[in-house]
Parts: structure tokens; sequence; C-alpha cells
């Protein structure tokens, strides 16, 4: 996206056009419409961090409103994304619940959510709304102009990256744990046993996942920072390790992912920042960071790399996570269908722990195996993944760099749809 500004013109010609989109909605409906928008300071009115927190509340709006929502509308314009829903409710009842959603969270405050009337006629808030800096009524300050345009910009931004920050984090954790309870996986620890893994459990996955999430804001932080610095990147996913393996009791369950997720998110937050593409920014952190560390002792990952030329998690990482994109297309092709996902990674993938526990055999297994399931009927496909489960368990074999692949894919589908 390129992060262009919005003339006044643009914006008045947008009133327009939203306000012919309500009566549209109306005339077919005969219902209320709840319009959504965000209030956005400055002339910079739609950028991905926009988008993004938008798109967030939208899901909010969803659940409140749930069945009562007739149908729905979105348009995304250089003013900023919009939404309308026609709501089957009174437009007094659905003012009220507006408002709350407006008012529970600080980000609230950024978002318009009005109510039109069938006869046309909005309806206005009986509180009135608090200035952005000094939370007074904004009606006072902005007709004394008491804090200036920079101070009240600066407010909105860091209202909004400070809900990104959380909000990244709690999807990232969210990702690693779908990730985790989905069943059957082959050779993973999933709801049903824990594969070829000895030391570890689905309990201990959750857990593990849970103690991540400090390290997942930060990585989000340093991503918003005008010149990203990657060392600090480098010490927070050392003590994240630590935080992980104390939790687990010293068993290392999401290396990959403190790596992988922890620059994607670095990634998409400079993004969200300054536009560009999150992929290729994560793969040049992830060169900067191979950098820095030539000279670490060597891991798993990098004794394997050096035997048989396999990409691992620090190629993938490089390359822009291209696995991962695939997973991610996999998941919106087949509308969430996280199991085939999870083959479509396996079928490419040139896995370490796959070839550090079993050799170019296993790594070949696996890969021919996923080939052969999806060439399947889908029904067919979940008792395939229970036998190729047993199989994995049997060749004591584990695709743990497939697993992380999949919870970044996860992730990427609910974070940025709109690169996909
Ligand atoms: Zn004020």
């Amino acid at each position: 996206m390129i992060i262009q500004k919005t003339t006044l013109e643009e914006v008045l010609r947008n009133r327009e056009k939203r306000m012919h989109a309500q009566q549209d909605l109306i005339q077919r409906y005969q219902r209320p419409i709840l319009s959504c928008t965000m209030n956005i300071p400055g002339d910079v009115k739609r950028t991905p961090l926009i988008d993004f927190v938008f798109r967030q509340k939208m899901g909010e709006v969803r659940c409140e409103f749930g069945g009562e929502i007739i149908a729905e509308k979105r348009q995304c314009e250089v003013t900023g994304p919009e939404a309308f829903f026609v709501v089957d409710a009174s437009p007094t009842d659905l003012k009220e619940r507006a408002v709350t959603i407006e008012s529970q969270s600080r980000v609230g405050r950024l978002l318009d959510l009005d109510v039109i009337d069938t006869d046309g006629t909005k309806r206005s808030r009986m509180q009135p709304r608090s200035c952005l800096v000094c939370g007074g009524p904004v009606t006072i300050c902005s007709r004394s102009r008491a804090h200036g345009l920079a101070a009240v910009k600066s407010a909105a931004w860091d209202i909004l990256t400070a809900y990104a920050e959380a909000q990244l984090a709690d999807l990232a954790v969210d990702a690693l744990k779908r990730e985790a309870v989905l069943t059957p996986k082959p050779g993973l620890v999933d709801g049903n046993n824990n594969g070829a893994h000895r030391d570890m459990d689905l309990g201990l996955l959750l857990s593990s996942a849970d103690s991540l999430r400090l390290y997942f804001q930060f990585c989000v932080d340093v991503g918003f920072r005008e010149a990203p610095d990657i060392s600090k990147l480098v010490n927070a996913g050392l003590e994240a390790e630590k935080t992980m393996l104390s939790r687990t009791g010293g068993v290392n369950t999401h290396k990959g992912a403190v790596y992988a997720m922890g620059l994607f998110l670095c990634g998409v937050a400079k993004y969200f920042k300054q536009g560009g593409d999150p992929f290729a920014h994560s793969a040049f952190f992830a060169a900067v960071q191979a950098e820095a560390s030539a000279g670490e002792r060597s891991s798993h990952g990098r004794i394997v790399q050096a035997k048989y030329l396999a990409g691992g998690a620090r190629e993938e990482a490089m390359n822009g996570f291209p696995t991962a994109r695939k997973g991610a297309a996999a998941l919106t092709e087949s509308q969430g269908d996280e199991l085939y996902a999870l083959l479509k990674i396996l079928e490419g993938i040139r896995d370490t722990n796959l070839l550090y526990r079993g050799g170019m055999d296993a790594l070949d297994y696996v890969q021919a195996q996923a080939r052969r399931i999806l060439a399947m009927d889908p029904e067919r496909r979940k008792d395939a993944l229970l036998e190729m489960d047993q199989e994995c368990i049997r060749l004591n074999i584990s695709p743990g760099g497939a697993a992380d692949m999949l919870a970044l894919a996860l992730f990427i589908e609910r974070t940025v749809p709109e690169l996909i």
C-alpha cells in the first residue's frame, strides 16, 4: 500500500458517497444502519495500521450484533476504511451498544459508529466525546485549538500503536495455540498424542505459547521504531527462550517460533507504520541478524544445514517466509482448512527437524505422503493423516519446522489478508 495524503475535497466527496450508500441500504432493508468509520486526525486517513485496527474492531462489532446483522457492506477509500451494517434492532438500542463499543477501549475513541434511523436521521450520543490529548470535552479543546494538530496526531498514533502491539501479540500467541491443538498432525504433539516427542505434551505447548506474549509485544514495538534495532530483537529472543525454558522445565518447545514469529512481527509493525512489504521487511531483518550472529554456536538446524544444504528456518526467513505464505494462501483458498494448509506446507518444506532425526529418507517420506494425501478426496485426508502420524511415531520423526510455518501462516491470514 502506498500511504498518501487526503485532500479536503476527497473527504467532502466521500461524505456524500457514504450518505448515498446509507440511504440505499435503508431503502432496501427498511432497518437502521450502523455506519462505521475511523476518526483519524490529520491528512493521512488510511495506512495498513489503520486498516488493521478497523478490521479488528469490525470483528468486535460482528460479535456484538451477531445474528441481528441482516446485511453488511464494506469499502476502502483513500479517506479511510468504512463498513455499514444493517441491523435488526431498535435505533436506540443500537446506539447504546455502539457507544459501549466506542467507550470500552482507548482505541474505540478513534472509531465512529454512527446510527442512522430509517428516516435518514443520525442518532447522536448523549455524552460528548473526550479530547485525545487531555481527556476533556473535545468540542471545547477543538474550538479553542488547545493542543495543535501535531499533538493530536501523535496522541492518535500512540493509541493505534499501543492497540496493535497488544493485539498482534495476542494473535501470535493464538496462532501458536491453534497450531498446537490442530489434530491429527503427523509426528507432532496434538490433541490425540505427543507424536514422536517424549518430553512435551499439549498442555506444555499451550503454556509455553502464553509465556511468549510479552516478547511478541516487544518485537512489534521494535518494528514501530524509525530505524528498528535488530540487536534488541536478538537479545529479547534469547530472554524469551530463557522464559520459555523455565516455564517448560527445560524443554525446547517454541525455539523456532521465537525466531520466525519474532522477525515477522517486527516486519509487520514496520509495514503498518511505513507501508512497503512485511515479508521483505522481515527478510531484511533476518539478513541483518544472520550477519550479526555469524559466529554463534551451532544449533541443530545449522549442523543439518551444513550436512544436507537444506534451507532451515533461517533461509525461510531470509527469503521472506515463502512456505508460510504458501500455507496462508492454502488457508484462504480452502476457507480456513488448517489440515489442508499443513499438507501444503509439508509437501515442499526442507524441514531441518526431520533431517536431523531421520535424514533425507525422513524428509522424502513426509513430502511424498503429503503429496499423496493432498491428491485424495478431502474427506479421506483425516484418516490418512492418522495413519501417517502412527508411522512418524514409529520412525521417531517430527516436522517441527513445518509446525512453525503453519503457526506463521495462521498469523498471516489474520493480520495481513490483503497481501495473501
Ligand atoms: Zn484537550
